[in-house]
């Protein structure tokens, strides 16, 4: 592919199925990735996130539907003769070899010669910030460095695609995070296309261009973190990343510029986007950290909602404050704490206010 068309699409997945026994893992998946981009596929345990990997690799074959990877079906090609390479959660470094051989592995046992093999091992450990370490074994390593010897095995032979399953699964929470970052860098700084499979919404977040979220072998939503956290098309994707209050109410007020939404416990009125029709139900969703607190009630009639606090839930730099409404309902505000101690801290059994901006609110269809 030459630079001029560096941005198109690189990877096509069209009408994929995958069909085990008449239960279709896959179901009509379709999806374009550019050439360069970080792509997450998300979902909880059995949504066939896996199943749609192993196939890019070559391990399944689709049932139906085409796979295609710069200009070339993929139908016909073995996994050893796909451009690409998986890089899975137990990184499967070969426990007695050091390093350097494992990063070397691929490279021998396609032939290419002891210089080229030797030139191309010192890159990869530099990419990888390993030089130090060429020698040892992975079992004299951290988790972080045996996942980083396992990224420089699989980009050793400049695959076109790099496939990653749970890629930092095997890694504790703090160490995951950074290792997240590191990882972005070094594929970036190679500029490879790939696909990780992950349940680990934050994981997703922070590591994607582009996330499709998948629910009973089907792609729910496809968009940037931020579209997906902050634009939800349904109630299944806000309620699956991060945390939200879904509010069921109707369609009171249908204007071209807003909509008033009645939940039972307050009014929504919502300022953007929405095409609605009176009476419709829908559902309301807001996120915890969209939503203020005050002693007072707020001046507008709409977009707030009186309550008593009834749990905290301390985090650091942020605190939870679970509000019940009149109805028994609970909503989550979140809080942050940008001030060390403050004389009038809401707490437990507080009457308050919840209100929040007209932006706030994503109303929801579906
Ligand atoms: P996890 O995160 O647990 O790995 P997943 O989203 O990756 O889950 P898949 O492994 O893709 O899910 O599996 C999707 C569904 O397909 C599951 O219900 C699984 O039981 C089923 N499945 C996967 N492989 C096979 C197979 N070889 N034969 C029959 N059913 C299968």
């Amino acid at each position: 592919m030459g630079p001029e068309n560096k941005d198109a699409t690189f990877l096509q997945i069209q009408d994929v199925v995958k069909d085990f026994g008449g239960f279709k893992a896959v179901n009509h998946v379709s999806l374009d990735v550019a050439k360069g981009e970080i792509f997450a596929l998300l979902g909880s345990s059995g949504c066939g996130k896996s199943t749609l990997l192993r196939m890019l690799a070559g391990f399944e074959k689709p049932t139906s539907g085409r796979i295609v990877l710069a200009g070339r079906d993929l139908a016909t090609l073995p996994p050893y003769e796909r451009p690409m390479n998986m890089m899975f959660q137990s990184y499967a470094l070969f426990p007695h070899l050091t390093v350097w051989d494992n990063i070397a592995f691929g490279l021998r046992r396609e032939g290419m010669p002891k210089a080229r093999i030797a030139e191309r091992v010192e890159a990869m450990l530099k990419l990888v910030q390993l030089e130090r370490f060429a020698q040892r074994k992975p079992h004299q390593l951290s988790g972080g460095q045996q996942q980083r010897v396992a990224l420089a095995r699989s980009l050793a032979k400049q695959p076109q695609l790099l496939l990653l399953d749970e890629p930092l699964g095997a890694l504790d929470k703090k160490l995951r995070e950074q290792t997240q970052i590191e990882l972005v860098n070094i594929i970036e700084s190679v500029g490879v296309t790939c696909v990780m499979v992950t349940h680990d919404q934050e994981e997703a977040m922070t590591m994607a261009s582009r996330i499709a979220i998948m629910s009973e072998g089907r792609f729910l939503q496809v968009g940037a973190p931020s579209e997906i956290y902050e634009t939800p098309t349904s109630r299944f994707v806000a309620d699956f990343i991060g945390n939200v209050n879904l509010m069921d109410g109707s369609v009171i007020v249908d204007e071209p510029d807003h909509v008033v939404i009645d939940c039972a416990d307050c009014k929504h009125y919502v300022g953007h986007g929405i095409t609605g029709t009176k009476g419709m139900a829908v559902s309301v969703a807001l996120r915890p950290e969209k939503i203020h607190l005050s002693r007072r009630k707020p001046a507008d009639e709409f977009n707030s909602v009186a309550g008593t606090i009834k749990e905290l839930s301390y985090f650091g730099s942020f605190t939870v404050y679970h509000v019940q409404l009149a109805s028994g309902a609970m909503l989550k505000v979140s809080l942050a704490n940008i001030q060390r101690h403050r004389d009038d801290e809401f707490t437990w059994g507080d009457m308050v206010w919840a209100h929040w901006s007209r932006t706030a609110p994503v109303v929801l269809t579906q």
